[in-house]
């Protein structure tokens, strides 16, 4: 029984629920110390879960978006109202920086929910008119159903906001599981959304892939699955759901590259980019952690952002002067240490490399040199402080190995040349490029992957547009 208290509860059909399932300590990854515990939910409470889901389905998919519109309207009023207590509660849970919180992710998850609550309101089908002589057709934009959600623990309450409002905003209900580790703020929002959804709209259940995802990913009155997570559980969504047919929204992992050329203003351009990998610990679909840089400005771009990543200041994650963060569990501490343990001899770690003794799940901000192309750190997404330097000749081998890799989510070119800039983002198989910046994001434009970071988009209208099915209705005029 998992009721001891402490333990966490999931949100189903508008009230906190216990699970009979077994509870894991959620850990503080800054101290390695026990913040709650969470259950394990079970395949009874993702049942629960989904019929609530299943019953507000009929009500909420006949709201007007205007109504819709309003409840998203009313979230983003409630992230604002309880920043502190989610700032406080997502750097605690996620192991992140508290002044990062509040002054990057709060105000860019409040505007989402208002753009998904503007965009409510103009979804439009695409075209009415006579196209068979006798006929009028048109089509509409409807609903999927219930869908079926599951997020990563990067930046949990942004990610779970990224999925949960576009679908409702089109009128579709959730059943959103976030990632085992860091529960606490979507399971929190969801609770505080009792007042402004009806009850079943958005049901949250905590878990791992194991039994809880599995419950709801297979679950029959599921009726798509979207998924922010790596690529190999990624095809495992799309295999599970073609036994049904479920439809599939996929938001992977990404290898970024990062191509420098020479006519750049390098100390603004390695301060961005070094601010942009190690954001987050790195952990971060888009990072900026592999550089390409020009064979003329190859050794200035490494001792550049070995300077930057020593500028850094490791620290406890709720003082205010911390620059870098620990990562989010010991198992990605080692999975990200086991990269650099396993190198090359031709790699050269210029900076860091270490675990910093102190508690928690730290990792020294690093840089790693002398890296080749089919290196097993170029091509795998390490997914911590780590960015990797790889001189190139000419613009043809530049594109070439930017591509080379089976991720393309998000990529950047830094050049002065305007022609060059057009060239290279055309030639980039990424699914966002960035001129001369990396990173930044905006709710009005579409975030998702080229290849096996996967299909479908978040943020935009794009990703609205992704949760309704279209339909055609022809009207005899006899
Ligand atoms: P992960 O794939 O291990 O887990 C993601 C989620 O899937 C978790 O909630 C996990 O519990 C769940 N899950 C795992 N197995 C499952 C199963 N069998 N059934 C149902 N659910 C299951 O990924 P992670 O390690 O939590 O997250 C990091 C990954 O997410 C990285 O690869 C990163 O690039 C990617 N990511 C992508 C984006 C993007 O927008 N493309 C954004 C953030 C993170």
């Amino acid at each position: 029984m998992a009721t001891t208290p402490g333990t966490l509860q999931n949100f189903i059909d508008g009230e906190l629920r216990s699970s009979e399932g077994d509870s894991e300590p959620i850990l503080n990854p800054a101290t390695g110390e026990e913040l709650a515990r969470a259950p394990q939910s079970t395949a009874e409470d993702v049942d629960r879960a989904v019929l609530a889901a299943r019953r507000a389905f009929d009500g909420w998919s006949n709201t007007t978006p205007a109504q819709r519109a309003q409840a998203l309207l009313a979230m983003a009023d409630l992230i604002e109202e309880h920043g502190e207590e989610i700032a406080r509660l997502e750097a605690l849970n996620a192991g992140k920086p508290i002044e990062a919180v509040s002054n990057d992710e709060l105000p860019v998850m409040a505007d989402n929910l208002r753009f998904f609550a503007g965009a409510a309101r103009c979804l439009e089908g695409r075209a009415a008119g006579e196209y068979m002589g006798g006929y009028t057709s048109f089509t509409r934009r409807e609903a999927v159903g219930v869908i079926g959600q599951v997020t990563p623990w990067n930046y949990p309450l942004m990610m779970a906001i990224w999925k949960f409002a576009p679908a409702i905003a089109a009128g579709n209900t959730v059943v959103l599981k976030p990632a085992e580790t860091t529960p606490m703020t979507t399971v929190r929002l969801a609770e505080l959304a009792a007042e402004i959804l009806p009850k079943g709209v958005l049901n949250v259940v905590m878990g791992p892939g194991q039994p809880t995802g599995e419950a709801l990913i297979n679950h029959p009155d599921v009726d798509m699955l979207a998924l922010t997570g790596s690529v190999d559980t990624g095809k495992h969504f799309a295999r599970t759901a073609a036994d049904t047919l479920k439809r599939v929204h996929l938001e992977l992992g990404g290898k970024a590259p990062v191509i420098v050329f020479d006519d750049v203003s390098l100390q603004s351009a390695l301060e961005t980019i070094a601010g942009t990998g190690y954001y987050n610990a790195g952990q971060d679909c888009t990072a900026a952690t592999r550089v390409l840089a020009s064979s003329k400005v190859y050794d200035n771009v490494v001792s550049g952002l070995a300077e930057q990543a020593k500028g850094l200041l490791i620290g406890d994650t709720l003082a205010p002067d911390t620059t870098l963060g620990p990562v989010n569990s010991q198992r990605q501490r080692e999975r990200v240490s086991g990269f650099l343990q396993r190198r090359p001899d031709h790699a050269e770690i210029v900076t860091g490399g270490n675990e910093p003794d102190r508690p928690g799940f730290y990792l020294e901000p690093t840089v790693v040199a002398g890296l080749r192309q089919d290196d097993e750190m170029i091509q795998r997404e390490i997914f911590g402080p780590v960015i990797t330097v790889q001189p190139f000749t000419d613009e043809e081998q530049a594109i070439q190995w930017a591509n080379a890799t089976r991720y393309g989510l998000a990529s950047s070119v830094w050049t002065r040349d305007v022609g060059r800039a057009l060239r290279v983002s055309k030639a980039l198989r990424f699914g966002c490029v960035w001129i001369n910046d990396h990173i930044p994001l905006v709710s009005e434009m579409p975030h998702g992957g080229f290849k096996e970071s996967g299909y479908g988009k978040d943020l935009s209208v794009y990703s609205l547009e992704d949760y309704t099915v279209v339909k055609h209705v022809m009207a005899s005029l006899e």
